[in-house]
């Protein structure tokens, strides 16, 4: 492993002030692991780790008198599973929480580390130089690509590993980011789905946009949390995840669904996916089908056939459009 400073500021200047103009000059240190299993590997050898442990004030969760709730980037996992505000407004954010890693993990691992996480893609996890490693080509569109993008995927078919990602996307949540200009609060995905991508109005970008990161977020910035705004009195929502197997593990397939429903019909509904695309997936077809419509097994079952439709298999996970239906379907009855 290459040698590297470490630092522990007790502010959030004094952890921005120690970052510098590139990722390989400072990164910042959360939890941990995610980051310090990168170190081992030697994917990725920053001179500095910047831990952002004990920078205080990081790890609130505070419901505002404005009703949005602010998550600190160091709140843990475990925390937020828990936290009274998510489970009464916010129930599949405390569902994806829950169902991320196994618990030694979640006493451990952020939200600002959750939502920064690096892919789980075996070519870029290994000495090969895919790539998103500044490679010529996304290794696993020839190889070994089971468990690779079915949507979104060119020119890189990495898949956004964070559960709690696709909970967010659903509650309209935005990314609290900190530079030396200032704060720049960004939602974390773009309104529009043929909205130009633009720094200003995203976290997550596709590889048509950057191939190299998965977010906006710049080497001398930092997550200082994130702010969901209050959902209408009748939201409800459900997170659904379907993995390998039963102990703790990525989603292979994941869906998150809040909706408000008046008088028998969807009057609202944010439709979101995980595990099927380099960013967490919006499924605006999906809304689209769902709304002015009762939720039945078949409005349902139709959404998430609209959802999946544009969908385009690698030659080994075709088996993952029908997942996503799968727990799309699920998640919006679950909703009802
Ligand atoms: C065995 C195992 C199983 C797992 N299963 C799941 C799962 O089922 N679902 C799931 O969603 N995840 C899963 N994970 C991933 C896990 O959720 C992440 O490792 C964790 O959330 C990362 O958080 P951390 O605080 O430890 O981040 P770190 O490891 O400290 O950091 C991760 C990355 O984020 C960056 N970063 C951290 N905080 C900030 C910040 N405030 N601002 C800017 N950048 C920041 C770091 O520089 C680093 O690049 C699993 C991990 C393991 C090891």
């Amino acid at each position: 492993m290459k040698p590297f400073e470490y630092a522990s500021p007790g502010t959030v200047d004094e952890a921005l002030s120690l970052l510098g103009e590139t990722f390989d000059e400072g990164a910042i240190l959360a939890g941990g692991t995610d980051l310090l299993t990168e170190l081992k590997d030697g994917t990725f050898s920053p001179s500095r780790l910047v831990d952002v442990k004990r920078v205080s004030g990081l790890d609130l969760i505070e419901e505002g008198a404005d009703g949005i709730l602010r998550i600190g980037a160091t709140a843990r996992i475990a925390t937020i599973a828990e936290h009274p505000s998510v489970l009464a407004r916010y129930g599949a954010l405390a569902q994806a929480a829950r169902e991320t890693a196994s618990p030694q993990i979640r006493n451990m691992a952020t939200v600002g580390g959750s939502l920064c996480q690096r892919p789980r893609c075996w070519y870029y996890r290994s000495e090969h130089l895919c790539l998103r490693k500044g490679g010529a080509n996304c290794l696993a569109v020839e190889g070994e690509n089971r468990f690779h993008a079915i949507l979104g995927g060119s020119p890189c078919y990495i898949v956004h590993p964070s559960d709690l990602a696709t909970a967010l996307v659903a509650f309209d949540a935005s990314v609290r980011i900190l530079g030396p200009g200032g704060e720049r609060p960004v939602p974390i995905l773009p309104a529009s789905p043929d909205a130009k991508a633009d720094p200003a109005k995203q976290f997550y970008v596709l590889p048509k946009d950057d191939p190299y990161r998965e977010n906006t977020l710049q080497a001398n910035e930092i997550v200082t949390g994130v702010r969901l705004p209050k959902p209408a009195p009748g939201v409800k929502s459900a997170f659904v995840k379907v993995r390998e197997r039963g102990a703790f593990d990525f989603s292979l397939a994941a869906a998150a669904v809040a909706a408000d429903v008046q008088g028998g019909k969807v009057a609202w509904i944010r439709c979101s996916l995980g595990a099927v695309a380099p960013a967490p997936w919006r499924a605006h077809e999906a809304e689209a089908a769902m709304l002015g419509k009762p939720i039945t097994l078949e409005t349902a079952a139709a959404a998430a056939e609209a959802a999946l439709a544009p969908a385009k298999p690698m030659s080994q996970n075709r088996y993952k459009i029908h997942l996503a239906k799968v727990v799309l379907r699920r998640a919006i009855v679950a909703v009802a």
